[in-house]
C-alpha cells in the first residue's frame, strides 16, 4: 500500500511479473508433456523464469514506446538506408537468439533437428510472444527461411555456419563476416499482396547472379541481414536470395523510403522499400518462386499461430491475477460466479488453444517421417491459423475488460497485446486465404486429407457435436460452391482439431469444449456457457496457480 497526497492507493493487483510463465501455466505443461516429453521440463521452467521477470517486461515495454526510426541519409547527403532500434529491442534479440529461436528446428547441415525441436521451440515462442512479439518478426522469418533455401543446398551450406549460431549480431557489415545473421522476406507489393503473381518487380541475369529492380509495399525487419523476394525473371515468377552487401562489400541498392505507421507491432519496423538493380542470388528454378517461398511461409504460419496463442495466454493470466485480487462489493472478482464463468470460458479456450497449437507443432516435428503428420501439418495449418489468429483480438478485447479500466490503458500490457493481436490473422495469409489453402489441400491432396479426417474422428469419438463437424466439413468443402461455406467448415475443422488435441490431455476438458464449442451449447461472449462451479473451479486452478 502506498499513499499518494490525498488517500492510500489499495485494492489494486500486485504487477503479474517474476513468474515462471512455464510452470504457472499448466495447461502449456501438459501439451508439452504430451507431444515431446517431460525431458526438458526444467530448461523451459528457467526460460519461463527470466521471461517472466520483470527486467523483460521492462524491456518489451522500452522497446515499444521507443520504435525504429529510418535513418535514410546522413547529414551530408549520403544514402544510409539504415533503422534505429531502442536498446531493449537489441537486448530482447540477444535473449531470443540466445535461447535459438532463430534456428533450434534445424540441424547444422539446415536439415530438421528431431527429438521434438519444434514443440520444445513453440513452448519458448510462445512465452517470449506474452512479453514482445514486435522483435519476434524477424526470428520467425530467420526460422522460416531455412525452409525456402533448402532448395538450394550449396547456398544453404555456406549460410548455416552463421544461421546456426546463437549470437546476435546487430552490425551493419556483411552476413559473411557476421557471427550471427537474420533474414526477412519481400514478397508483397502496392498492387498485390495475396495476388504475388501480379508482382512487378523484375529481375535480369547478370552472368552467376541477378540485378533486380522494383519495390515492396511490406517489407519487415528491414535491418535483417538478407531478405528473401519474389521477382519476375524471364522463365516466371522466381525466389531470390537478395543480401544487405554485395559480394564485394559495397551496400546493395536496398532503398528503404519510409517505415510504416502501424496500429500495433510498433517495436518491428515495417519498410517500403526499392530495389535499384540490387544483387540476388536465384533461390530455386526461374518460374518456381511461390513454390519455393511457400515452404517459408508456412513456417511463417505456424509461428503467426503459436505468437496469437500465446497473447492469449498472457490475457487470461493478467485477468486472472487481477480478479484474484481486486475486490468489489467486499468480495475478490475472481469468486463473484459471473466473473468466474467468463474466466473460466476464457481459460478453457486457451487450454484448446494450447493443446491444439502444440499438436500441430508435433506434427511438424513427425512430418519427416510419418506421412499421415504430414498430410495433417499441411491441412491443419492454415486451419489452425485461420482459428487462433482470428480469435486472438476478441479474446484480448474480454482480456482488457477483465481489468476494467486499468485494462485499457497504456501502462498495462493488455493494450499493447490488443494492437498487435489482428496482425498475425492479417499478414502471412489473411484469413479468406488461410481457408482456400484449406479448399487446396483438400482438392489437391484429397486422399492425404480425407485420411487426417478419418483420424480426426477416432480422436475425438464420443465427444459432443464433432462427428457431426467433420460430416459437415467433408460434405461442404467437396461441394462444388465450396468456396462459399468455407469459413464455417474451416472454422468446425480447427475446432475439432482442438477438441482432439485436448482429449490427449484432458478428457474432462476435452468434453467440455467440444459441448460449448461443437454442440452449440453457448452463448456469442466469452462467459455465455454454462459451466458448473466444479468446471470453473478445475479450470482456473489449471490456468494460473494463486500467486
Ligand atoms: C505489419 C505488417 C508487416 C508486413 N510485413 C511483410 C513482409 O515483411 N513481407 C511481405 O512480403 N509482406 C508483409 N506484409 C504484407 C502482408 O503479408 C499482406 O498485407 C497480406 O498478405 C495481404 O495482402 P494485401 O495487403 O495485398 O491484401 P489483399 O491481397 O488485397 O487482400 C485483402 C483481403 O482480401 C482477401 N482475399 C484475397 N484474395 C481473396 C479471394 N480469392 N477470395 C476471398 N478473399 C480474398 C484477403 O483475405 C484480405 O482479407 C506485412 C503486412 C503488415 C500489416
Amino acid at each position: 500500500m502506498t499513499h499518494a497526497a490525498t488517500h492510500e492507493v489499495f485494492n489494486q493487483s500486485p504487477a503479474f511479473e517474476d513468474v515462471d510463465l512455464f510452470t504457472c501455466d499448466q495447461p502449456l505443461v501438459g501439451a508439452v508433456k504430451a507431444t515431446a516429453g517431460q525431458a526438458a521440463a526444467s530448461e523451459l521452467a528457467a526460460f519461463g523464469r527470466h521471461w517472466g521477470s520483470a527486467a523483460m517486461a521492462e524491456r518489451g515495454r522500452l522497446a515499444n514506446e521507443n520504435p525504429p526510426k529510418l535513418r535514410t541519409f546522413d547529414a551530408k547527403g549520403f544514402r544510409r538506408d539504415h533503422v534505429e532500434f531502442h536498446p531493449s529491442y537489441h537486448e530482447l534479440m540477444a535473449h531470443s537468439a540466445h535461447a535459438g529461436l532463430h534456428n533450434s528446428t534445424w540441424a547444422a547441415n539446415g536439415g530438421p533437428a528431431g527429438q521434438g525441436a519444434e514443440v520444445l521451440r513453440a513452448a519458448r515462442f510462445f512465452m517470449a510472444a506474452q512479453v514482445e512479439t514486435g522483435h519476434l518478426c524477424p526470428i520467425t522469418m530467420t526460422r522460416a527461411a531455412v525452409g525456402a533455401l533448402a532448395v538450394d543446398p550449396e547456398l544453404l551450406g555456406r549460410l548455416m555456419p552463421v544461421l546456426g549460431s546463437r549470437a546476435y549480431d546487430p552490425s551493419f557489415a556483411p552476413w559473411s563476416a557476421k557471427r550471427g545473421m537474420t533474414i526477412g522476406m519481400g514478397m508483397t507489393e502496392k498492387q498485390g499482396g495475396t495476388d504475388v503473381r501480379a508482382n512487378m518487380t523484375r529481375a535480369e541475369g547478370a552472368g552467376g547472379h541477378y540485378r533486380i529492380t522494383g519495390h515492396k509495399w511490406f517489407m519487415s525487419a528491414p535491418m535483417c541481414d538478407a531478405f528473401l523476394v519474389l521477382a519476375q525473371a524471364p522463365g516466371g515468377l522466381t525466389c531470390f536470395f537478395m543480401p544487405r552487401f554485395t559480394p564485394d562489400g559495397q551496400v546493395n541498392a536496398i532503398h528503404f523510403q519510409r517505415l510504416k505507421d502501424k496500429l500495433g507491432n510498433r517495436s518491428n519496423a515495417s519498410s517500403e522499400v526499392e530495389f535499384t538493380e540490387a544483387y540476388a542470388l536465384r533461390l530455386g528454378a526461374e518460374g518456381r518462386g511461390i513454390a519455393t517461398i511457400i515452404q517459408m511461409v508456412s513456417l511463417t504460419r505456424q509461428d503467426c499461430a503459436i505468437a496469437s496463442a500465446g497473447l492469449m495466454r498472457s490475457g487470461l493470466a493478467h485477468a486472472l491475477h487481477h480478479a484474484r485480487h481486486r475486490s468489489v462489493f467486499q468480495k475478490h472478482l475472481a469468486d463473484q460466479p459471473l466473473m468466474r464463468s467468463v474466466l473460466a470460458d476464457m481459460a478453457l479456450q486457451v487450454e484448446a488453444t494450447t493443446a491444439l497449437v502444440m499438436r500441430l507443432c508435433h506434427a511438424f516435428d513427425l512430418a519427416s517421417s510419418s506421412a499421415l503428420e504430414a498430410a495433417r501439418m499441411r491441412l491443419l495449418t492454415p486451419a489452425v491459423k485461420y482459428w487462433v489468429c482470428k480469435s486472438a483480438p476478441g479474446f484480448l478485447y474480454e482480456a482488457m475488460e477483465c481489468l476494467g479500466g486499468n485494462g485499457y490503458v497504456e501502462e498495462g500490457i493488455l493494450a499493447r497485446h490488443y494492437r498487435e493481436a489482428p496482425v498475425n490473422a492479417i499478414w502471412e495469409g489473411s484469413g479468406n486465404v488461410m481457408c482456400l489453402d484449406v479448399l487446396r489441400a483438400l482438392s489437391r491432396e484429397h486422399e492425404a486429407a480425407r485420411g487426417v479426417i478419418e483420424v480426426l474422428r477416432n480422436e475425438t469419438a464420443g465427444l459432443p457435436g464433432a462427428a457431426e463437424a467433420l460430416s459437415f466439413v467433408a460434405n461442404s468443402l467437396r461441394s462444388a460452391d465450396s468456396e462459399r461455406v468455407a469459413r464455417m467448415a474451416v472454422e468446425k475443422l480447427a475446432l475439432v482439431a482442438a477438441a482432439a488435441a485436448l482429449n490427449a490431455i484432458d478428457a474432462d476438458h476435452a468434453a467440455l469444449f467440444a459441448t460449448t464449442r461443437l454442440a452449440g451449447d453457448r452463448g456469442e461472449f466469452l462467459g455465455a456457457a454454462d459451466l458448473t462451479s466444479e468446471q470453473c473451479r478445475r479450470l482456473l486452478a489449471r490456468a494460473l496457480p494463486e500467486i
